[in-house]
């Protein structure tokens, strides 16, 4: 799946699509909610009111020039051979993203630049992959952009056990490698790519702006896990570190989004992942 967005093409790696099982994400996304939000079927949820959700991969390459174009891989979902996940179907998975990636036409050798929009462990995976014993860096010749506040959070304060294998396997390997840049909330990355901060889900979440003659994209990131939250904003998730911030960022952003011509594309939006956000009523829906 692919978007155009001016010059920029946005490239869709599914790493894995599942239906239902997001209660213990979205505890108010009963089936009894969501049905009654019918724009969601058939891309996000299905007849029963069950949520589907994907883990992918964005790629985004800009045209070449003088300065030759970026090949950025917006978060890199969960990646093979991982363990000691606390969802036991996210351990071990062998799944053939870096085969589906580089039949898109981006071997993992000709990525410039890996961005990770926070370092939750669906977003860091192929940071690394397994070769022999050892976790070595998936994309050799990239940069590696970490907020600077997100990874000083999450290095810094290990109560989170559940982190500590992902940061082991995930992050560190990148670090030691030389090959991270900690970067602020609202970098640019080049012409067409910068960051906005989207703070709440964790401590230094940031989304992916991009523009080029004239067109306007938004990769969300996780300031919204699944649509439903663009009909019910007020909707949280249990991953959000600070749930109030995130209900205000994810409000501040809707009502900045709303009835204009920005392809919002959603990290976890299953199906066609991508349209753009009209007013509803007294919230908002997802016009594809
Ligand atoms: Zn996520």
């Amino acid at each position: 799946m692919k978007w155009r967005v001016g010059e920029v093409t946005v490239t869709k790696i599914v790493e894995i699509e599942v239906t239902g099982g997001s209660r213990f994400l979205l505890p108010q996304a009963t089936p009894e909610a969501v049905l009654p939000i019918g724009w969601l079927q058939p891309d996000f949820a299905d007849e029963r009111g069950r949520l589907k959700m994907s883990i992918h991969a964005l790629v985004v390459e800009t045209p070449g020039g003088k300065t030759g174009g970026r090949r950025i891989v917006v978060d890199t979902c969960l990646g093979n051979d991982k363990e000691n996940r606390r969802i036991p179907t996210w351990n071990n998975l062998q799944t053939s993203f870096l085969a589906d990636l580089a039949a898109a036409g981006y071997a993992r050798e000709t990525i410039d630049t890996v961005i990770c929009t926070h370092l939750h462990v669906d977003h860091v995976g192929w940071n690394t992959m397994l070769v022999g014993e050892r976790w070595v860096p998936t994309f050799p010749n990239a940069r590696y952009l970490m907020g600077r506040v997100e990874f000083a959070h999450w290095t810094g304060q290990h109560e989170r056990a559940d982190m500590i294998p992902v940061l082991a396997d995930s992050v560190t390997p990148v670090w030691d490698a030389g090959l991270v840049d900690l970067i602020e909330t609202d970098h640019r990355i080049c012409g067409e790519v910068s960051l906005v901060p989207t703070p709440g889900h964790t401590p230094g979440h940031v989304s992916v702006r991009i523009a080029s003659q004239g067109e306007e994209a938004l990769i969300t990131g996780d300031f919204m896990h699944h649509p439903c939250q663009i009909a019910r904003p007020d909707w949280s998730s249990t991953a959000d570190s600070d749930p109030d911030e995130a209900r205000r960022t994810r409000e501040a952003m809707l009502t900045d989004l709303a009835d204009t011509p920005i392809l919002v594309i959603g990290t976890h939006f299953a199906g066609r992942t991508a349209g753009r956000i009209v007013r509803d009523g007294d919230a908002y829906r997802l016009a594809i």
